[in-house]
């Protein structure tokens, strides 16, 4: 997945063009910054690559989701239903506004339960945000159907599937809105950044002026320009921006080294019965960020975590014990450890996590493992890998 694996020339080229400027701001100073805009040309490459008519740069992947929602006008007591299995960015998105994360199951695609979500819906509800964890996405067809049938956005959490693709369409592009980070180990990276791109008019006019202070960016003196509602800065510097621009050039190539990669190694372990894999919806086509596969239980998977890591195949992830991407370690938001007081209808509304029934998720997180499938190795290192993966699997099943 990683982009920095081959940082080089190209983006070194764009920060020098913002440098020889020095405008690192991606407003204002027209006349210093020699023509230079990296933020908008990364918007306008982002809303051509993605075919959407929008798209806003922001500071981060968590930036980007906090945008998205309060673009879309969630705030205070707002229910938004999230998978166990994701990043804490998720919450921390839905904490600031006010708004309430319900934690609701996932299946064998490894994220969102269309089943669960149903379930989890009250007179609260008003997003469902899937999170297409490892390169591969929700059933976005059967949520969308949910969120139409109960008058609800659906959000797209895309940070680890840029480039995967659902019906046709690129992921983030499906829902209402979509979310990507450009953080350092994406698969295309601005060092930190993050994006939001929508087909909606007026979320992307709101998402504009919110992550900037609420400046509405009309005419050409900054100063002046008025503040139609209370905004944050979450703003992108044009230093990041312009790696990004050189990076999202690449991606296409990028997409295609995970692609083969992944192949070699998903062909070997097909040859273990007892190996199977994560479910990629009808429809979809993964990003090949990661290989996630499932052991027939979850001390098989344990041990075969371990031997891998102890056979040298390293960046290999058993999700169900990690303290950032599955719920059962997320004792800080299952017990409301904040710096501060949160607001009152988080303390009222969020469920009673210890009472919920997640025995699903935890079957089908306990089982798996996923393989970060890197963009620097040589086919000669990959052939090595597919061959000790097997022999380790083997050796445990
Ligand atoms: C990385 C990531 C984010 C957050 O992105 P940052 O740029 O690191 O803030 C959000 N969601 C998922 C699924 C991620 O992997």
């Amino acid at each position: 997945m990683p982009g920095f694996e081959l940082f080089g020339k190209q983006e070194k080229e764009e920060v020098q063009k913002v440098l020889d400027t020095g405008v690192l701001m991606r407003y204002g100073f027209d006349g210093l910054r020699d023509g230079q805009w990296k933020a908008k040309e990364l918007e306008k490459a982002l809303e051509e690559r993605m075919d959407v008519r929008h798209a806003q740069l922001v500071s981060s992947g968590t930036a980007a989701l906090t945008v998205a929602l309060a673009s879309a006008g969630v705030g205070a007591g707002d229910e938004v239903l999230m998978p166990t299995f994701t990043f804490v960015a998720s919450f921390e998105s839905i904490l600031a506004l006010g708004a309430v994360p319900v934690l609701v199951g996932i299946d064998d695609t490894l994220t969102l339960d269309p089943e669960a979500v149903e379930k989890a819906i009250t007179k609260n509800t008003k997003v469902v945000m899937p999170v297409h964890m490892c390169g591969s996405m929700a059933d976005l067809n059967a949520l969308k159907a949910i969120c139409q049938k109960h008058d609800l956005l659906l959000l797209e959490d895309a940070c680890q599937a840029i480039g995967g693709t659902y019906e046709g369409k690129p992921l983030g592009s499906y829902g209402d809105l979509g979310c990507f980070s450009f953080d350092y180990v994406k698969t295309i990276t601005c060092g930190e950044g993050g994006a939001v791109i929508t087909n909606n008019d007026s979320y992307y006019k709101n998402a504009d002026h919110y992550s900037d202070h609420g400046h509405d960016h009309e005419g050409l003196d900054r100063g002046a320009e008025t503040h139609p509602f209370l905004g944050y800065n979450y703003r992108i510097s044009e230093l990041h921006a312009a790696v990004g621009l050189a990076q999202i050039a690449r991606l296409d190539d990028f997409l295609a080294i995970q692609k083969k990669n992944y192949s070699i190694l998903r062909t070997a372990l097909e040859a273990i019965p007892e190996v199977t894999f994560r479910r990629v919806p009808v429809g979809g086509e993964e990003s090949y960020a990661f290989l996630s596969f499932f052991l027939p239980d979850a001390t098989l998977a344990k041990k075969t975590h371990t031997a891998l890591g102890a056979n040298g195949v390293d960046a290999c992830f058993y999700w169900y014990d990690n303290n950032w991407h599955y719920f059962r370690q997320w004792e800080h938001l299952l017990e409301k450890k904040s710096l501060g007081k949160l607001s009152p209808e988080i303390y009222r509304q969020c469920p009673d996590y210890g009472t919920i029934d997640f025995s699903k998720s935890d079957h089908w997180m306990g089982r798996t493992i996923s393989c970060l499938i890197k963009l620097g190795w040589t086919e000669e290192v990959v052939l090595q890998r597919a061959a000790t993966m097997a022999e380790t699997i083997r050796s445990i099943v």
